[in-house]
């Protein structure tokens, strides 16, 4: 892109790294921090920067964290006979500020998709495998999305539980089939949540 200004160019292009930025939308965002914004993009750099560099996952449950253990699981105002699964940190979030729920969580970082390459090892399924074996967890709410392969997993996993003796539920009616939990408004996820049924 000639701008005038290699720095600029590498910042337009940078951006594009970004969901959804086109070449449009990132010469936009650039022009806007440098004109008006100078300190917001300061301080949107030195956080991407720490971000990028410190985040990490939690060796618990999986979740992003910048800790060997997350928030999360090191509170001890959560339940520790609940375990609810999901796809991923953008899922936990969405049942985070759509539901009561305070249990604990296992973040799956995918879904089973061979094609892909992503097996149980890559879903980190012995390290789930390994929490259902300390005998704490009662319940396991499986939350995976309504997707073919979300179902899959959700299939794979309640076996798990029952391998463990611990009953497994599944989020009811009101996910669309095929749909994403993120982009679940919060009343229907409140709901296909608060009722979940056992898998057979
Ligand atoms: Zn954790």
């Amino acid at each position: 892109m000639t701008t005038g200004s290699r720095l600029l160019g590498e910042l337009i292009d940078s951006l594009r790294c970004l969901p959804g930025v086109g070449a449009k939308s990132a010469q936009r965002m650039a022009f806007h921090l440098l004109e008006r914004e100078r300190e917001g993009g300061l301080r949107l750099a030195s956080a991407l920067e720490s971000a990028m560099r410190d985040v990490g996952n939690c060796g618990r449950c999986r979740n992003f964290s910048e800790t060997p253990v997350c928030s999360l699981c090191s509170s001890a105002s959560r339940d520790r006979h609940v375990l609810c699964v999901v796809e991923s940190a953008s899922d936990l979030a969405a049942i985070e500020q759509a539901t009561g729920f305070r249990g604990h969580y296992f973040v799956l970082l995918g879904r089973l998709s061979p094609l892909d390459g992503l097996g149980p090892d890559e879903l980190g399924l012995p390290l789930l495998a390994e929490r259902l074996g300390e005998g704490e967890i009662e319940e396991m709410i499986i939350a995976t999305n309504p997707t073919v392969e979300g179902e899959a997993t959700a299939h794979y996993i309640g076996q798990l539980a029952r391998a463990a003796g611990i009953r497994a539920t599944r989020l009811a009616h009101g996910v669309p089939l095929g749909g994403e939990l993120e982009f679940v408004d919060r009343g229907t996820l409140a709901h296909a949540f608060g009722s979940r049924q056992s898998l057979g």
